[in-house]
């Protein structure tokens, strides 16, 4: 079996003693910060709910590979839609529905819910009614901030697997092995990201950003022509945050590359949406150096103009 996971070791012996038990528990909550590997672990358990060898991963089966590509039937992810804050009801009552139809395959079917903290008492409420009464070969995984949003009826029914961010060491290692990066490239990013694995990836640009409205929103005014002066106001709560701006860029860079492949063949943009997912690579790598922050969206947008 092969799962590389940083830190979090008595988690995650936990979690391969139920597997190789072969009792995983029908509810689960995954709390800690974005970038503490809450998904990489969601993913692990899904994964050994559905392999095929039965209480263990291996990897190498029709399900392990279906997950590996996101593409196994039977494992969902749920979270808000796009443009909303919160899970919905509605999203919770087709879960329900969902919950009762049979896998499509041999194993479990696995309900991954994404930023769990959102639901509200009333969709709580639902998905507690479900919860109650677990229809058979089901598997919810709650993955939050923090359980603390919970109803309490929610938390008794699920068991809790908190997640920490690893030792400042344990991250330069896991980064430096997993991209080849040079060490103090490594170093510089996991201070900046106080050791959150997931944030010092995103920093180097290895990791996509989690959506980012204010990326969005700098996007729009971008292909917008808008002038300097307004780009430069819409950066401006960036300026204190190195992480935020980490993000923000990762993330702005990923919609001009969605923009370039929407506008393929408009030869009138094209050079134009290059010309700035050039300039965002090249400036990227400049914010795990000790560039001040106000100097770096100066130049930044100074290049995009
Ligand atoms: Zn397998």
């Amino acid at each position: 079996m092969s799962f590389s996971f940083v830190g979090n070791a008595r988690i995650i012996e936990t979690v391969n003693r139920f597997i190789s038990a072969g009792h995983i528990p029908h509810a689960i909550i995954i709390e800690g910060d974005e970038g503490t590997g809450r998904k990489t672990l969601a993913n692990y358990i899904a994964k050994a709910a559905v392999c095929l060898s039965g209480n263990s991963v291996c990897d190498n089966c029709k399900c392990c590979r279906l997950v590996d590509t996101n593409n196994h039937p039977d494992i969902i992810y749920i979270a808000p839609e796009e443009r909303k804050k919160n899970i919905s009801v509605a999203q919770i009552r087709t879960l329900r529905s969902d919950a009762y139809i049979k896998p499509h395959m041999q194993g479990k079917k696995v309900f991954i819910i994404n930023k769990a903290e959102t639901l509200n008492e009333m969709a709580q409420n639902a998905l507690l009614k479900t919860l109650e009464e677990p229809p058979a070969n089901v598997l919810f995984i709650l993955i939050t901030e923090s359980s603390s949003a919970f109803l309490d009826t929610i938390i008794s029914r699920c068991v809790c697997l908190s997640l920490l961010a690893p030792s400042r060491q344990e991250s330069i290692d896991y980064i430096k092995a997993e991209t080849g990066i040079e060490q103090s490239l490594c170093e510089n990013a996991v201070d900046s990201a106080r050791n959150n694995i997931g944030k010092a990836l995103v920093l180097l640009g290895r990791n996509s950003a989690p959506t980012n409205a204010l990326a969005e929103e700098f996007a729009a005014q971008l292909f917008d022509n808008a002038p300097t002066i307004e780009l430069l106001k819409s950066v401006h709560s960036l300026e204190k945050d190195r992480i935020a701006a980490g993000e923000f860029v990762s993330q702005l860079k990923a919609i001009v590359a969605d923009k370039i492949r929407l506008e393929q063949n408009n030869a009138i943009v094209l050079p134009r949406l290059i010309k700035y997912y050039d300039t965002l690579s090249e400036m990227q790598p400049h914010l795990i150096t000790n560039i001040n922050l106000s100097l770096f969206f100066t130049s930044l947008i100074s290049k995009l103009k």
